[in-house]
């Protein structure tokens, strides 16, 4: 977790009360023994990987996953205990390292186990396993009952190795058309009955499934990602939510500047804003070298509770917004998150980034300090 100090007034606040409530409110949709698996791939969404698993840990969740080998490790770095799966592919070398390290692997090819079990031949700890299947989602994944069982029979012959999970993931549980999302359903549950003995997890669902379809689809853990963060996987799942969600991440600056400007006077790079009238400007030091991209030109701020866009092309580390009367510097700027009575949500970003709210913490980058509350 961050213990630097920083002098730059850019930061990201992240609150880990609303991420554990998260949890909770999400947990208590599970039938019993179903598990939470916190999924913190990406820095956690970009919260900050170390603090959120603690806080997820803290409320109930059991397990963590990750997209890659190096988000094991770090997450191993700071946990001794729970149970890590790497989603993603793993490269064959990495094997040694998840065995000793305890952290589990996800597998759907046989000749990557068989390249594995050469390199495991004097491990202390069984290297474990979660077989991928794909149902639909077209990523990685066995696909046909033969290609299942032959992995399985690989894996039982195979020494060191361990089966663990078996899982799946949905391409289409956000939407309100079921039919593609059905048939990965019957794909699946077909492909694991064929299985001589089941592993110790089933799992299939992220949020979105979790959130708005059946119960008996959380088989025994689910994987928790965008919820846990506060947000709705998408617009349709926001309508039908069974409890409102806690944005946990704000970003936030300070005015460094504060001058007036004469009517035809202009601002930035490519002088491209020109003041219509006499006016304030600002100037906050955050720019696309934190993740607040030339795209998010014209996007309002929040300063002493009013949205006023941002002027001008926005610079690598700065950028300008009109001001409606003469601020003080220090007067703090919320770019994501609530000042006052205004609010200005992920999802208002991504609908100007012409994008989804997964991608907009994903942007904030490094530089901006994650602080927790
Ligand atoms: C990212 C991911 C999740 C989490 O999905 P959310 O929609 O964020 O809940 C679950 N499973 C897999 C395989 C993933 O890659």
């Amino acid at each position: 977790m961050e213990t630097q100090q920083h002098f730059r007034p850019t930061k990201a606040i992240i609150d880990l009360q609303a991420i554990q409530q998260n949890v909770r409110n999400l947990k208590e949709l599970l039938q019993p023994n179903v598990q939470v698996i916190a999924v913190v791939k990406a820095n956690a969404y970009g919260h900050g990987d170390v603090a959120v698993a603690k806080a997820a840990l803290e409320a109930g969740a059991t397990m963590l996953a990750v997209a890659t080998p190096d988000e094991a490790l770090h997450i191993r770095a700071h946990f001794e205990e729970p149970d890590i799966l790497v989603l993603g592919a793993s490269p064959v070398s990495f094997a040694p390292y998840a065995a000793q390290q305890r952290i589990i692997l996800t597998t759907f090819a046989r000749e990557w186990l068989q390249q594995v079990s050469t390199l495991i031949t004097n491990i202390v700890n069984p290297l474990r396993l979660h077989i991928k299947v794909d149902s639909g989602m077209g990523r990685i994944g066995v696909r046909t009952e033969e290609q299942l069982l032959d992995l399985y029979h690989t894996i039982q012959l195979t020494d060191n190795v361990e089966l663990d999970g078996i899982f799946t993931h949905f391409a289409t549980a956000d939407e309100e058309d079921t039919q593609y999302f059905d048939s990965q359903v019957q794909c699946f549950e077909k492909l694991i009955s064929v299985l001589p003995e089941k592993p110790r997890l089933v799992h299939a669902s992220n949020t979105a499934t979790s959130l708005v379809k059946d119960a008996h689809l959380q088989f025994d853990a689910v994987r928790y990602g965008i919820s846990m963060y506060g947000l709705s996987p998408s617009s349709y799942v926001e309508e039908i939510l069974p409890f409102p969600l806690n944005p946990a991440f704000s970003l936030e600056s300070e005015l460094v500047h504060v001058k007036h400007l004469k009517v035809g006077e202009s601002v930035g790079y490519g002088a491209t804003f020109v003041a219509p009238i006499d006016m304030w400007i600002g100037t906050i030091p955050v720019g696309y070298a934190d993740g607040v991209i030339r795209k998010l030109a014209g996007q309002e701020v929040i300063i002493g509770g009013q949205r006023t866009p941002i002027v001008g092309r926005i610079c690598m580390d700065q950028c300008m917004v009109a001001l409606p009367k003469a601020y003080a510097i220090g007067e703090k700027v919320t770019l994501i998150g609530r000042q006052g009575q205004e609010v200005i949500s992920m999802n208002e970003w991504a609908a100007k980034l012409e994008t989804i709210n997964y991608e907009v913490p994903c942007i904030i980058t490094a530089r901006v300090p994650r602080i927790y509350i």
